[in-house]
């Protein structure tokens, strides 16, 4: 496994391989846990060459988040990496993706202002920015994006349809610990108390769904499923979102609800904010674990 710093070795170590291989690009923050390993494994199955970045990205961080604080675990991310067989590692500094005097922001619009994009003002434009980067060095592949981040995935497709960028975006499903809770670089940061009740989240979200299999339809309904099991656990909504899969489209206003619908739902454990989400109507539901 090669593992490069600079943008223009890494440059060239992508060319080489493109010359007989395509591409499966899986950009992370590193902190890596079974859900990116599941993004890279993804990525093999599909008969592709895995390439990792690991990179915590500054600008899409708010002044008041956990940039400083972001674990950092670089030793065992590596491990991680070679043993599920990545080829190439992209470790840059914040120098490298931002050369001085950087001017340039990539902006989705209509994605962004709402859901994470409310609650973190600017965090897309930092997202959207530092992946065209990615894409720009990395070249022509397949890249690997978790629905854990469903927002993002959706912000991706757009950038790559709207700035004809020649990538192809895998949204891939949520991996999870056994009891349910979505795997995430932050749930380290749960004491013993907080990550029980962290369970607050899957356990609404599953609510819901079983409701929504039922047949309601009434999107109120379901809302309220979810915002009384957080209360119960005692985590603070930040946002519980009806839309749109595909466009993001609004839904919590509809008389009923179409055959899919996004459910999506960011809250705070203690300090640490925490995402998580099911395409209600998707085959993804049998995977739900026995949460009650
Ligand atoms: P991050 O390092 O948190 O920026 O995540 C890097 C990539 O891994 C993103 O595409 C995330 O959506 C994805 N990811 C993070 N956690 C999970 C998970 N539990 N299941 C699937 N993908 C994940």
């Amino acid at each position: 496994m090669q593992v490069v710093e600079t943008v223009d070795a890494y440059r060239k170590a992508c060319d080489a391989i493109r010359a007989g291989h395509r591409i499966g690009f899986v950009p992370t923050m590193g902190a890596l846990h079974a859900g990116h390993a599941s993004l890279m494994r993804q990525a093999s199955r599909a008969g592709l060459v895995p390439v990792v970045s690991i990179f915590v990205n500054p600008t899409q961080f708010g002044p008041n988040e956990d940039f400083d604080r972001y674990p950092r675990t670089l030793d065992r991310d590596l491990e991680l990496c070679a043993s599920e067989g990545v080829q190439l590692v992209f470790t840059p500094t914040v120098a490298e993706m931002y050369p001085a005097h950087s001017r340039t922001l990539v902006k989705v619009s209509g994605l962004t202002d709402f859901m994470c994009g409310a609650s973190r003002p600017g965090h897309f434009d930092g997202v959207a920015t530092v992946v065209s980067k990615f894409f720009n060095v990395t070249g022509p592949c397949s890249a690997f994006f978790g629905r854990k981040d469903y927002q993002q995935y959706r912000v991706i497709c757009a950038m790559v349809t709207d700035l004809l960028m020649p990538v192809t975006v895998v949204g891939c499903p949520i991996w999870r610990e056994p009891d349910g809770l979505a795997m995430s670089s932050r749930n380290r940061y749960l004491s013993p108390d907080e990550r029980l009740r962290a369970l607050g989240i899957i356990r609404g979200i599953a609510d819901a769904e079983r409701v929504f299999r039922a047949g309601e339809r009434a999107p109120s309904v379901l809302l309220d499923r979810v915002k009384q099991s957080l209360v119960r656990s005692q985590l603070r909504e930040d946002y519980v979102a009806l839309r749109d899969p595909v466009e993001l489209a609004a839904l919590e206003g509809a008389e009923r609800l179409p055959e899919r619908a996004l459910l999506a739902v960011a809250a705070y454990c203690g300090h640490t904010r925490l995402i998580d989400n099911l395409v209600l109507g998707e085959e993804m539901a049998p995977t739900l674990p026995g949460v009650v």
